[in-house]
């Protein structure tokens, strides 16, 4: 890569790349082709989500374990607290080990009556993100990455209130924190110097969401507190009926998103994959990121775009 921006580095930003686990045998097909094709970009590590939509620890921990045994991919699990006992999270957490996991991704969760509803910690359970990473900590020296919210937790009173819980988060054993998705940097750029500002070292690594589905994406930006440009909707909605020009629409945009955060220092991202290679892998090679194809992990021809 002649890029100068990577000039001394062997292959530009650390990568991850975070899946669901598949809810059928062709989910679970399309999810082992995705993993084949990113892992051509030699991610620092996958991540698998746990317990969303109401799914049961076993998903996860089929479909970490099967990363795990069939590449050489680090794969970190999300693990949530909500609706459990600390004794029932040291079982899930003996059950991930087990199959090899050191790495979590330790996340309160959203309450079961759906993210509207009143946070309520469980009897004998942890309260929040904060307290399930001392937890995991007093269990094992495990790799700890938490979320983080550049345009704060809809739950959280005011941004000095979400970055106290982060720090709490950090204080606790936390070396890395994934953010949820945005598109728009500045919201990036302002969290990130109030993070620096209370004392918060730790990687705050960027959430990027390749645009698969406009209406899904506007929905759940609702729910969770991140916002969608009107330029954006502007952008997408006179293609309704024209899915490869929103696909390249969605790529420039996760492209010029993903140049713009490398151009204000940003050394790592995870990408909310949906489950899919074609957008990410795009993305990737539009901003020169290089494909490691001499790795062991790497592919003999290039992913699909
Ligand atoms: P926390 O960091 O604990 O904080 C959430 C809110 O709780 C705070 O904003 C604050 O309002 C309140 N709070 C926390 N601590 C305190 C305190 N000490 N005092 C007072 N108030 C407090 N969900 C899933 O179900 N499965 C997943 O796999 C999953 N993966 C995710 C991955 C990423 C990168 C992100 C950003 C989110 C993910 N989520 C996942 C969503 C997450 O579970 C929800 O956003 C949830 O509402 C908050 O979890 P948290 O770990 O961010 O909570």
């Amino acid at each position: 890569n002649s890029d100068p921006r990577y000039a001394g580095r062997s292959r530009g930003p650390k990568l991850s790349f975070e899946f669901f686990p598949p809810r059928s045998g062709e989910a679970e097909q399309l999810l082992g082709e995705t993993i084949e094709a990113l892992a051509a970009y030699a991610p620092d590590f996958v991540s698998v989500t746990y317990g969303a939509g109401g799914s049961t620890r076993g998903p996860t921990l089929a479909t970490v374990s099967r990363i795990l045994r069939e590449t050489s991919l680090p794969a970190a699990a999300h693990l949530t607290c909500v609706g459990a006992t600390k004794a029932e999270v040291a079982a899930v957490v003996d059950e991930f080990r087990a199959v090899g996991v050191r790495h979590f991704v330790a996340l309160r969760g959203d309450p079961a009556g759906g993210i509207d509803a009143a946070y309520e910690p469980s009897p004998d359970g942890y309260a929040n993100a904060a307290e399930l990473v001392a937890g995991l900590k007093a269990i094992a020296d495990f790799e700890i990455s938490v979320s983080a919210y550049p345009e704060k937790h809809p739950e959280s009173r005011d941004v000095a209130a979400d970055i106290d819980i982060l720090k709490r988060k950090v204080d606790a054993g936390a070396t890395r924190a994934l953010t949820q998705f945005f598109f728009d940097n500045d919201h990036y750029a302002r969290y990130l110097d109030r993070v620096r500002a209370a004392g918060i070292e730790i990687p705050i690594v960027p959430g990027i969401l390749p645009v698969h589905n406009l209406g899904q994406v506007q929905k759940f930006a609702g729910l969770c507190g991140a916002s969608v440009p009107q330029w954006i909707a502007d952008r997408f909605e006179p293609l309704a009926d024209r899915p490869e020009a929103r696909a390249a629409v969605a790529i420039e945009l996760a492209a010029r998103q993903v140049d713009g955060l490398i151009a204000l220092g940003v050394e790592e991202f995870h990408f909310y994959t949906m489950n899919r290679s074609a957008l990410v892998s795009a993305v990737l090679d539009r901003v020169g990121i290089e494909r490691d194809d001499a790795g062991k992990q790497g592919r003999a021809e290039g992913a699909a775009a």
